[in-house]
Formats: C-alpha cells, sequence, structure tokens
C-alpha cells in the first residue's frame, strides 16, 4: 500500500485497476506518484494482470499538482510516475471522470489509452500559474494532437470538454458516464494483448505539421502580445512546444523541465499562486458560525432595470434562478428589457452563448409593475439612481411588502448601507451586493456589511455570488466601501496630475503599459463621466474641504460625458470606441492650470505610476485599520477581479510589497509635504514599515461593518 493509502490496486477479470483516492480531488501530493510507480510495477510482475486502468476515487481523476509544493524545494524521484507508465510492458488506460487537469493530464497522456466520460474535461492550465506543464505535457500533448492544437491549448490553459478532446485525440472513447470503472476493464481487455503498445512519446506523425508551417510559433506569439504582455510563461510554452517539434524527446523534456525551473520562482509565478489563494481566503468569514448553512437563494427581484439592474438580473437568468424585476414606469421596464435582449442577442452573435441558451435565459427575467409582485422573492437587489431619497424611498417600500426574512440588498457604489438600513423594521437583512460593470462579465460581487447587518445575511448574500459565479468579498459599509473607497484616491490623482501639466493619453499609456487592459481615463469614458460627477457634488456638499476636480467638472458641464456622448477624455468616431486624443481636453487642461496658477511640468512614467498606485495603497492601509476589510489580500481579490488589475501583479497590496513598505512611506511623506493631506500617512503603513511586516498579510484587527 502506499503512503496513507492514497493508491490502491486491485484485479478484476484479468485487469489491474490502480485506483488514486487522495480527496478532494486526488491532487498529486505526497504518496500519488509513488503509489502509482509501486503498482504499476506491480501489474508487470503479477501473471494474473493483463492490462491495467488508472482511475480517480470521488469526483475527479486527477486535478492537478498540489499547488502548495510549487516554489518549495522538493525531492527529486529517481524516476517519474509518467515514464514509469509510459514504459509498461502491459497496457494502462487513463479512464478519466471529473477533471484531468495539469499533472493529471499528464499522467493520462503517459497511459497508452484514454477513456473518459462525456462530463470529463482535460486541460493544461500551468500557464494561469506562471508555470507550464513540467512533467512531459508540453512534449506528449504536440506528439498526439499536433502541434497547434497543443499550443493553444497550452498557452490558454483552458479546460477542454471530453467531446472536443476526442475530435482532438486526445480521448480514445467516450464512455457510460454511470459505469466508466466497468467500461474501462472492458477496454482494456479489448486491448490487453495488441503490439506494439502506442506510446505518445514515439508518436512522429503529427509533428509533421510544423514543418510544413514554420512560422506558426511567430504567428503565436504575435497573437498573444497583448493579453501576454510582461509575461514569460505563456511565451515559454511556446519554447517548449517548438521544442518537442525540433528536439527528440529526451531532449524536450529537459527544455520543458530547465525552462519550467526558471518559471517557477518568478515574480509572475509567486503573484499568480497568491491570487489563487487569496481567492480562496476571500471565501472565509471571520465570526461566522462552522455550521452555518446560508439559505439558498431560489428567487430574486431587481429594482431599477437601467445598466446595472439590466445586467444583474442577466446574471440570475444566466444561472437558471428566476429573477423579477420593477421600473418605475412601463416605458422604463420596456427599454431595460429591449437592452437585455439586445445584450443577449449580441452574445449570441458573437458566439458566447446559443439561440437556445439565449432561449432559455431570457423568459427567466420576468418584468412586473407593483411592489406586491415581488413580495414573495428570496432576494431583492436595489439598482436604481444613486440618489439618497430614491433609495430611501425604495427600502421603505421594500419594508413594506417583502416577506420576513427576504434579503434587501443594494447595488449603491458608494452610500453606507445604514442610510437604507434605517428606514426598515429589518436592518438585520440589509447589506450592500455591488456589482461591478458590466454587472454580467465583471466577476466580482462586493458584499457589503452595515452596522447591524447579520452574519446570516452576509453569508447568504456571499452564497449569492457563488451561485451566478462570482467572487464575494465581503467590505464594511463607509462611503465607497472598500472596493470604490480603495481605487478613488487613483482616480483622484490621475485628475490633479492633469493641473499639473500630464495628458490623459500619457497616464493611460503608463497604466496599460503596468499591464491593465485600459487605462482610467479610457475607464471613465466607458463608464461615464457623469456617474462620479454626481459623487463628487455630493460629497462637496457634505465635506467643505472636499478637493474639487476642475477638469473632469468642466468636461461634464460641456456635455462631454464619455463614450455615449461621443466625447469625454478623448473623442470618439459614430459606432467606433477607440479613443482619440482631443485638442479640446488639452486646451481645457491648459486652461484649469493657467487659473489655478500651478507650474506645469513634466512626468515619468514611474513618478505616474507611483502617484496612482501608492495613494490607493495609502488608503488601503486606512480601510483595513477601520476594519472595513478583513484582509489585504480581499483587496487585492477586489482589484482584480472589479477593476482588471493585472493578475500576474498579485494585487495592489502584493505589488506594494515588491516596492517595499520603507520606500512606499518615505515617498508618501514626501507627497504629504508636497501635496498636503490628502496624503497623510495611515497608521498601519507606518506600523507595517517600522515592524518590517508586509502589506500582502495585514489583517484588520476588528470586525467591518
Ligand atoms: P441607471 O441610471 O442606468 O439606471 C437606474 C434605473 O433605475 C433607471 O432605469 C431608472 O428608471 C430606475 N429607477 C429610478 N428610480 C426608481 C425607482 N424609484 N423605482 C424603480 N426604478 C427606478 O443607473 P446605473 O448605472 O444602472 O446605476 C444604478 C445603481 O448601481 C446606482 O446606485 C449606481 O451607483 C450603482 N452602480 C453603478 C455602476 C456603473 O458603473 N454604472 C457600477 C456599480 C454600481
Amino acid at each position: 500500500m502506499s503512503e496513507g493509502n492514497v493508491v490502491r490496486f486491485d484485479i478484476e477479470d484479468g485487469v489491474g485497476v490502480i485506483t488514486i483516492d487522495n480527496p478532494p480531488v486526488n491532487a498529486l501530493g505526497p504518496g500519488v506518484r509513488e503509489g502509482i510507480i509501486e503498482f504499476v510495477e506491480k501489474g508487470n510482475a503479477d501473471p494474473n494482470v493483463n492490462a491495467m486502468v488508472l482511475i480517480g476515487a470521488g469526483r475527479s481523476f486527477i486535478a492537478g499538482a498540489d499547488i502548495r509544493q510549487f516554489g518549495k524545494p522538493r525531492p527529486q524521484p529517481p524516476r517519474r510516475s509518467t515514464d514509469v507508465l509510459e514504459d509498461s510492458a502491459k497496457p494502462v488506460v487513463a479512464a478519466i471522470h471529473g477533471y484531468a487537469l495539469g499533472g493529471g493530464l499528464e499522467h493520462a497522456l503517459s497511459c497508452n489509452y484514454r477513456v473518459a466520460v462525456r462530463s470529463a474535461k482535460v486541460g493544461l492550465p500551468e500557464v494561469l500559474i506562471g508555470v507550464l506543464p513540467g512533467g512531459g505535457g508540453t512534449q506528449r500533448l504536440p506528439r498526439l494532437i499536433g502541434p497547434k492544437a497543443a499550443m493553444e491549448m497550452i498557452v490558454s490553459g483552458r479546460h477542454v470538454p471530453a467531446e472536443e478532446a476526442k475530435k482532438l485525440g486526445i480521448i480514445d472513447e467516450i464512455v457510460d458516464e454511470k459505469d466508466l470503472r466497468g467500461a474501462a476493464i472492458r477496454f482494456a481487455k479489448s486491448v490487453a494483448s495488441k503490439r506494439p503498445l502506442p506510446r505518445v512519446r514515439e508518436k512522429t506523425d503529427r509533428l509533421a505539421e510544423a514543418k510544413s508551417d514554420p512560422g506558426m510559433f511567430d504567428a503565436m506569439k504575435k497573437s498573444i502580445a497583448r493579453k501576454a504582455r510582461n509575461q514569460k510563461a505563456p511565451y515559454h510554452c511556446i519554447a517548449c512546444v517548438e521544442a518537442a517539434v525540433t528536439q527528440p524527446f529526451e531532449e524536450g523534456l529537459q527544455t520543458e523541465r530547465r525552462l519550467f525551473a526558471e518559471l517557477e520562482n518568478s515574480d509572475e509565478a509567486k503573484a499568480l499562486r497568491y491570487a489563487f489563494f487569496a481567492e480562496r481566503e476571500v471565501a472565509k468569514i471571520p465570526g461566522a458560525p462552522k455550521d452555518l448553512k446560508p439559505p439558498r437563494v431560489k428567487t430574486a427581484a431587481v429594482i431599477g432595470a437601467g445598466t446595472m439592474g439590466g445586467g444583474i438580473a442577466m446574471c440570475f437568468a444566466d444561472f437558471g434562478i428566476p429573477v423579477k424585476v420593477l421600473e418605475v414606469s412601463r416605458d422604463a421596464l420596456e427599454k431595460g428589457m429591449q437592452r437585455v435582449r439586445e445584450n443577449y442577442a449580441v452574445s449570441v452573435k458573437r458566439g458566447s452563448i446559443t439561440q437556445t441558451q439565449m432561449d432559455e435565459r431570457l423568459p427567466r427575467i420576468r418584468p412586473v409593475e407593483r411592489y406586491e409582485d415581488i413580495a414573495d422573492c428570496d432576494a431583492v437587489i436595489e439598482a436604481v439612481f444613486e440618489r439618497i431619497d430614491v433609495k430611501k424611498d425604495v427600502f421603505a417600500k421594500l419594508d413594506a411588502v417583502m416577506k420576513p426574512g427576504a434579503l434587501l440588498l443594494t447595488n449603491s457604489s458608494a452610500i453606507d448601507t445604514d442610510i437604507m438600513a434605517g428606514v426598515t423594521r429589518r436592518p438585520q437583512d440589509v447589506g450592500g451586493a455591488h456589482f461591478f460593470a458590466p454587472a454580467n462579465v465583471m466577476k466580482l460581487l462586493e458584499v457589503v456589511r452595515g452596522t447591524n447587518t447579520s452574519i446570516e445575511t452576509i453569508a447568504a448574500t456571499m452564497q449569492i455570488g457563488r451561485d451566478i459565479g462570482k467572487i464575494g468579498a465581503v467590505a464594511g459599509t463607509c462611503d465607497g466601501f472598500a472596493a470604490n473607497r480603495s481605487r478613488a484616491p487613483l482616480v483622484t490623482e490621475a485628475m490633479l496630475m492633469l493641473e499639473e501639466g500630464a495628458l490623459p493619453e500619457q497616464i493611460d499609456k503608463v497604466m496599460v503599459d503596468f499591464g491593465y487592459p485600459m487605462g482610467p481615463f479610457a475607464v471613465s469614458d466607458l463608464s461615464g463621466l457623469d456617474v462620479s460627477y454626481d459623487t463628487r457634488k455630493r460629497r462637496a456638499a457634505a465635506d467643505p474641504n472636499f478637493r474639487k476636480l476642475h477638469v473632469p467638472d468642466r468636461l461634464v458641464e460641456m456635455g462631454r460625458k464619455g463614450q455615449k456622448t461621443g466625447a469625454g477624455w478623448y473623442r470618439y468616431e459614430k459606432g467606433d470606441r477607440t479613443p482619440h486624443p482631443d485638442e479640446v481636453v488639452k486646451s481645457v487642461i491648459a486652461e484649469v492650470g493657467r487659473e489655478l496658477g500651478i507650474p506645469q511640468r513634466t512626468f515619468t512614467d514611474e513618478e505616474i505610476l507611483r502617484r496612482l498606485l501608492l495613494a490607493s495603497v495609502n488608503e488601503a492601509c486606512k480601510i483595513l485599520e477601520e476594519g472595513k476589510a478583513y484582509r489585504a489580500s480581499d483587496l487585492d481579490v477586489m482589484w482584480l477581479h472589479g477593476f482588471g488589475f493585472p493578475r500576474y501583479r498579485g494585487g495592489l497590496m502584493f505589488w506594494a510589497d515588491t516596492v517595499g513598505s520603507k520606500e512606499i512611506l518615505r515617498q508618501v511623506e514626501e507627497w504629504h509635504a508636497r501635496y498636503g493631506d490628502r496624503w497623510r500617512p495611515a497608521k498601519l503603513l507606518r506600523e507595517i514599515a517600522a515592524s518590517g511586516g508586509s502589506f500582502r498579510e495585514a489583517k484588520s484587527a476588528g470586525t467591518t461593518g
């Protein structure tokens, strides 16, 4: 028996069945590889065994390597289990259900045959954690399915469904979903005496395609250039597949090992591993009872069918949850529904969903006209205008009609949820479910905990997130909550730098070069300059020291509200979303600088990057200090999934650690002296700098809400 019995062996009908049993997902943890080696040898030595099956117990074949082992020294086994499998003198059949990913698929590729159930998925997703398939995957897959298809799979890291995998040539046979073991044993018996044994490493026919198309590797590099900028792993993946074509198998394996070793401790791999674990941590709610099982929302309602409300309704419909939509007027309702229909139609046209899917989803969204019609829904999400009076009115109505225990949630971007809770008699059921635009695309769901929101409401809202494919992150209530509040200083600094002589296109370029899909000004044009204009007006009314942002205010007052008006920070041609720098904006900027008497100067890219990100790091420290987020890593998850922060840089706080706390404090103090109170260093920043601690491990002392 292998270590901890994670692999077992039994013989049925002349077939040795090697079963991996390492819950929850049969990762290649300690003892698994050793167990495979032990039992392949046992099967070969046993005259009663004619063939073997490699199968996983529980819900998966082998879901991959144990990521926790990456980046740490590991003993190199004298022999690799993949080699032992491929060297077997008796045929071995991989029997796949659930997932065969990474090391899992590499083991399957080392078997002589592969059968799978229809629901299984295979893939080599290592690139997504900044490395490459290091167990022969980059050498075997191209030999099996051709370099082009292999490269596409390895560079994208995508999960390939069994049917497609069969078409590609990865899977030999799709078998009965309910009897994988029986079907695999029958398959093994049918090939038991077939010789020679098919071995992937010996296949050469599919490599020929690269010889007739030698430009394919350069073409692939070109096609990923934008998405893969600043990263090494995707390019190393391509280099490995190229090695599969140009080098003999053993040499190719050496290349793969060498390039894997280069990546394993690279900054990008560390950042991506960190992001992977941060996404698991964010689901944990400190203080929640262990046995807390939130009820599942079976019916939902959305108030307001505007930009956000329509998108939120689609989120529910996309995941099979019926949702009712309520508006101020029949006209507004019809407009909102029309936009939903158009959005679905565009998805069908693009091929991201089928017409059948659209026909299933659309009827799940039901327009209604009275509050009584939504009274029996399990959860309501309010997405009306960002105005306190309107929101209060809606919550008072909800309180009057909704069944007891219904979740009353607001999608407000910034308004303290306590204000809405205050007009109800059930503040424990009121909280925030803050989606990010476009709501049906962005993964983040910021779950806002008001002063009186119950832990059950928070847990149930987090569960909604999981049920509709989002990543939930808890924030405490305050103006802007955790995500937008931590990003706001970045936006403010971007606009204030304009007054000193920087240009939107220059700032945007720095951020795109850093890895964002778009710069802050292009984003502002997309979401509309008027949204933040209204928020600024609200804040200015409440705070006499509020720093007016002259440039954007002036643009909005000129009617330049972004893409929707054809002009904002940039100018747009009709029907085209390409931003063009605009002389009008340049002259507004120059005019504001002159009027305020601010000396004009030039900025280096480094200064721009630091000005933007350090303003937010400082604010993030204040947010943690005040207990408005549980962990720094939660803020990183918010930045990754709400704002498009480059994943291979881990997140805002992970990035801050790469700069260093002492250097950040020095810089923040310098700008505090030059620009005043908005740069006041956070207490937590001082503490981290003094103790030499890390930003990414910072946690809030208190609870949020
Ligand atoms: P929007 O103006 O596009 O839509 C608001 C909708 O609410 C309109 O269709 C309006 O008719 C309807 N409405 C107004 N008062 C109503 C009432 N009393 N009852 C029913 N319906 C009513 O606005 P939006 O961009 O969808 O924003 C909605 C909310 O989402 C705001 O609180 C906003 O802060 C928040 N939000 C917006 C974004 C964004 O990027 N636009 C992102 C996150 C959150």
